[in-house]
């Protein structure tokens, strides 16, 4: 598989995945993906992508909540 960006190589990867959602903001992590080894593009298998809109959607109790710190500008 050859990166659609630079033509760099993947590998693949667990990441911390985010992820914004009607103002709620999600981190996923131990997220396997695939991670460009020249740009680091990360792309996220569907069945990944699936895993992560069924936790989000039907309000699955998380591992933890952490504070995140928030700023206007
Ligand atoms: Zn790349």
């Amino acid at each position: 598989m050859e990166c659609p960006e630079c033509g760099g190589e993947f590998e693949e990867k667990q990441i911390v995945h985010s992820e914004c959602h009607e103002m709620n903001f999600y981190v996923f992590k131990n997220t396997p993906a695939w991670v460009c080894s020249q740009c680091c593009a990360e792309y996220l298998q569907p069945e990944v992508t699936k895993k992560i809109d069924y936790l989000i959607n039907n309000h699955i109790k998380p591992e933890k909540y952490e504070k995140i710190p928030v700023y206007s500008l």
